[in-house]
């Protein structure tokens, strides 16, 4: 049907000039014209379902969008709501596009419609840019995860930006490594290879949600994070688990097959515990881990497209799990108890028995976590089992927290000296003052996280007071200034640099 057959075709009067005379017998059946001999015969030919816009049956106009209960829509029509939309002005003045750039209005796009049906040009995204043009613009990725490369140069790339954590990056790289094969080589289909789903353990701040994030732009994947806290039982206040395959859907720009190669964060995961000694129904903890098992395994969703909750309005879209990897995270406090309780009653008996306070000062006894402990805290066998990765983040120390603020590409520290540079102003950090640093955000308790608001606080004078001296040549953060005994020492542009007035608090 063309655009202008559209337009003459009224859909409250069915003998519009649309519609073929035979398609209008079928439709119009018993519109007062036929006899009731052919109104049997009609209803035996009866199509199933009507757009409810065009009134023309799914036979004629394909499969219809359900918008409630015995109410769908052609995929024709809800194309052509979209557009005569975009001609109100919404699409930014290009009326040719079959959908619509609504940026201007937060969680609103539209889609072209023919996608969903495999219909026409195959438009990957909700933007309406075509997947060659797509491909044009995104630059390459470091990894390509239809030819993968190796778990150590998997490695070496997140080593760029991830400081430490040499075990957490070495078991990343090989689950990605071998799921990524499996998904690009379809190998899953064949023997049915458990996927790498991952459980990530680890204090606040050491880097968990970072590496993961580093991971997905790596990969150039699409990633969805999301906190388990705010998922609840479907019906009840709170997120559907399902949300978080929309989220995915929405990071991959609506791309149905990108969204199927993605990656899911979910954080805070120690929150799902069981809770000990409670007889109420626990939408929150347990009864997400239930429901969250089809999904870790691979299943078919129904997700809304371009919003975050179904809804009758919303049009859906199927998206299938199996290839999305699922890493969950949490920091699982308390547990260093379990595994501690552990280790004692195993090493506590006969001759050779330790002393039962040898765990205490081991900062990393996360990494000596089993499923057992992982059941004892409360997780349930099958969730455990869905995930089949488990291992821990380290606990940042001193040197690690300094080499945090010093080496990664995007460091701190290099990303103030940058803003300084375009003042024509060095910047420079004595290495007691990265300690004195280092020392503040461990007496926080925030891990790396603590370093940028420490950070923060002693550059906003010295981010003030430059711009107002052109003379400011270079400044030099000292331990003093840190531990705020002095000030920092500024150097004058002009020849031989010398020191010239201190303190900018
Ligand atoms: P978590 O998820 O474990 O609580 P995050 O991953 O959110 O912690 O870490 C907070 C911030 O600290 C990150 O955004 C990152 O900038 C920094 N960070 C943490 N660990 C590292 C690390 N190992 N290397 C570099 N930066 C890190």
């Amino acid at each position: 049907m063309s655009d202008q057959d559209f337009r003459e075709f009224d859909p409250e009067n069915s003998n519009g000039t649309d519609i073929s005379d035979e398609v209008i017998e079928e439709v119009t059946n018993g519109s007062g014209h036929n006899s009731s001999e052919t109104n049997d015969e009609n209803k035996e030919k009866k199509p199933t379902e009507f757009c409810y816009m065009c009134r023309r049956p799914d036979t004629i106009c394909g499969p219809l969008i359900k918008m409630a209960p015995g109410m769908g829509v052609c995929s024709d029509c809800m194309q052509k709501t979209f557009d005569s939309m975009g001609n109100f002005g919404f699409g930014g003045g290009d009326n040719s596009k079959s959908n619509v750039d609504m940026s201007k209005m937060p969680n609103i796009s539209f889609l072209n419609l023919g996608n969903l049906f495999g219909e026409g040009p195959k438009v990957k995204n909700a933007h309406g840019s075509s997947t060659a043009k797509q491909d044009e613009k995104r630059p390459e990725p470091a990894i390509d995860i239809n030819n993968i490369i190796p778990p150590h140069k998997i490695k070496e790339k997140l080593d760029e930006y991830v400081v430490g954590q040499d075990y957490a990056k070495k078991v990343m790289s090989v689950a990605v490594y071998n799921h990524y094969k499996r998904v690009a080589t379809g190998t899953m289909d064949d023997i049915e290879i458990e996927k790498s789903n991952m459980l990530m353990l680890g204090p606040t701040g050491s880097g968990k949600t970072y590496l993961v994030r580093t991971l997905a732009k790596l990969l150039d994947v699409p990633l969805a994070i999301t906190d388990a806290t705010s998922l609840t039982e479907a019906g009840y206040i709170g997120d559907d688990i399902e949300s978080v395959v929309s989220k995915l859907l929405a990071a991959a720009g609506n791309d149905v097959e990108r969204c199927q190669q993605g990656i899911i964060f979910i954080d805070e995961i120690d929150k799902l515990a069981k809770k000990k000694n409670t007889n109420q129904r626990d939408v929150s903890g347990e009864s997400v881990q239930q429901g969250m098992l089809k999904l870790l395994e691979g299943a078919d969703v129904e997700v809304p497209i371009g919003a975050s909750s179904k809804n009758a309005m919303v049009p859906t879209t199927t998206i299938n799990t199996r290839n999305i990897l699922f890493i969950c995270g949490g920091a699982f406090p308390a547990m260093d108890e379990i595994i501690k309780a552990r280790l004692n009653k195993h090493s506590s008996m006969g001759f050779m028995a330790d002393l039962k306070d040898k765990y205490d000062d081991d900062k990393n006894i996360l990494q000596k976590v089993t499923v057992e402990d992982l059941r004892e805290f409360g997780m349930i066998p099958e969730f455990i089992g869905r995930l089949p990765i488990v291992f821990a983040t380290e606990m940042l120390d001193e040197d690690m927290l300094v080499r945090i603020l010093r080496e990664p590409k995007n460091a701190i520290i290099k990303q103030y000296a940058k803003l300084l540079e375009l003042d024509e102003v060095k910047l420079e950090f004595e290495d007691e003052a990265l300690h004195a640093i280092a020392r503040k955000a461990l007496d926080k308790k925030l891990g790396a996280r603590g370093l940028r608001s420490i950070i923060e606080e002693f550059m906003l004078d010295i981010m003030y007071e430059i711009p107002k001296d052109d003379n400011i040549g270079q400044v030099i953060i000292t331990e003093d200034y840190i531990e705020k005994k002095g000030g920092p020492r500024i150097l004058v542009r002009t020849a031989g640099m010398i020191p010239e007035k201190a303190a900018a608090n």
